[in-house]
């Protein structure tokens, strides 16, 4: 069975219980969350959200320029008025850099990538607070409150960092 399989399957269980087809589009609580899509972060229970409440756009490393998109369709469109940039431990984003991961690239498909930002970093609060200021100093997000956070995917721990 393919994982796609195992979907469909866990789907039937939970449409079985699910009763929250009533919440409107607007997330509730006017936030958008840009955090990483690393598998360990369950950011609904790490931060206390449930359906309706929150954008959460999850990336690789939760990378502001690259959440911008949905950070602009967040605000604009659907009324979030706060943003919150979470980057956590051991992330894979720590791992490479684009030299390497374009030579990968370039070696498996023939493809250049040379023009491509995969946006890893060496310094992970470093990284919240680039964010933080990418969001910050950006003129097509609004002026919100913004802040940022280190995950500590040992203990689930958030620290504020920026
Ligand atoms: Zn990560």
């Amino acid at each position: 069975m393919s994982v796609a399989e195992e979907f469909e399957k866990a789907n039937i269980a939970y449409v079985a219980q699910f009763d929250k087809g009533h919440l409107p589009l607007p997330p509730g609580r006017q936030v958008a969350v840009v955090i990483c899509m690393d598998a360990r972060i369950d950011p609904a229970a790490a931060l206390g959200l449930t359906e309706g409440e929150a954008h959460v756009i999850r990336n690789a490393g939760g990378r502001a320029s690259d959440a911008l998109r949905s950070v602009i369709i967040s605000q604009r469109l659907l009324g979030t008025r706060e943003i919150v940039v979470v980057h956590h431990t051991d992330c894979g984003m720590l791992t490479f850099n684009d030299e390497q991961l374009r030579g990968i690239v370039k070696k498996e498909t023939g493809h250049s990538v040379d023009h491509f930002a995969f946006l890893p970093f060496s310094d992970l609060e470093l990284s919240v607070k680039e964010d933080v200021d990418f969001f910050k100093k950006n003129d097509l997000v609004l002026d919100v409150p913004i802040s940022g956070y280190i995950h500590d995917v040992k203990d689930g721990k958030i620290t504020k960092v920026a």
